[in-house]
């Protein structure tokens, strides 16, 4: 039969266990979040990259179009322009010229439409190559962390099992009164811990939980470890 110090004594060990545990446990649910956020990144970006590759595809068919467009008025205005020598009175000549100006004033506006359509397929086949590249090097950076994460994560979980082990093996040493006790007044306290040390100065004994003063006859009880004291402030089990 351990005595209250022993036990008291394994209960701080397993206390510190458990503070382990819950560290993991806050990692062991972080982490497979980060995992997340780089997928999701990673599909935001494939995303940007097809949008912009629909943008790109779309203008390149409406150049396609003015281009044939600007062909068929090259056509039609030869074509015009060999009637020229055919007509027979000055009226038909003067409207074939200005069928002719009409469609050379059109020909001259599809160029320039053309040609910034040229200068913006540039600007966009710059664009595209560093969204591609940005997308690389994101994937790049998501293989790598997923799988470092990945690791970390396995780690994590191989060295919960094992303090849990240990941490069952001390519990199984401690009295089942005081254990529940423990998992009580630790349900309460938002840093985990229930059970602390009192330390000593000029002024007296303080409970390291709550930094408060223990009455003097509460430290005689602790000292005597013939039962198991809590600090009237803050209900935290003392222990010398
Ligand atoms: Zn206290």
């Amino acid at each position: 039969m351990a005595t209250l110090k022993e036990e008291l004594d394994k209960l701080l060990e397993l206390q510190e266990l458990d503070t382990k545990l819950k560290d993991i446990d806050a990692l062991l649910e972080d982490l497979p979040q980060q995992i997340k956020t780089l997928e999701r990144e990673d599909i935001a970006i494939q995303k940007e990259l097809e949008e912009f590759q629909k943008t790109s595809t779309h203008m390149r068919v409406e150049r396609r179009q003015k281009e044939m467009e600007l062909k068929a008025i090259e056509e039609q205005i030869k074509t015009l322009q060999s009637k020229l020598y055919e007509v027979k009175t000055n009226k038909e000549y003067q409207a074939l010229q200005t069928e002719i100006e009409t469609l050379k004033n059109k020909k001259s506006m599809l160029e320039d439409e053309i040609l910034v359509h040229m200068e913006k397929d540039e600007e966009f086949k710059k664009q595209e190559k560093q969204l591609q590249e940005k997308m690389e090097k994101h994937r790049n950076l998501k293989t790598t962390k997923q799988k470092e994460l990945e690791i970390k994560i396995n780690q994590l979980k191989e060295e919960r099992n094992q303090i849990k082990k240990t941490r069952d093996e001390y519990a199984a040493c401690i009295d089942m009164v005081l254990l529940e006790l423990y998992a009580r007044v630790k349900k309460n306290k938002k840093d985990g811990i229930a059970i602390c040390r009192i330390t000593h100065d000029s002024n007296g004994s303080i409970c390291n939980g709550c930094y408060v003063y223990i009455p003097g006859y509460l430290v005689e009880k602790v000292k005597r470890k013939t039962e198991v004291v809590q600090c009237e402030n803050c209900g935290r089990i003392l222990s010398e």
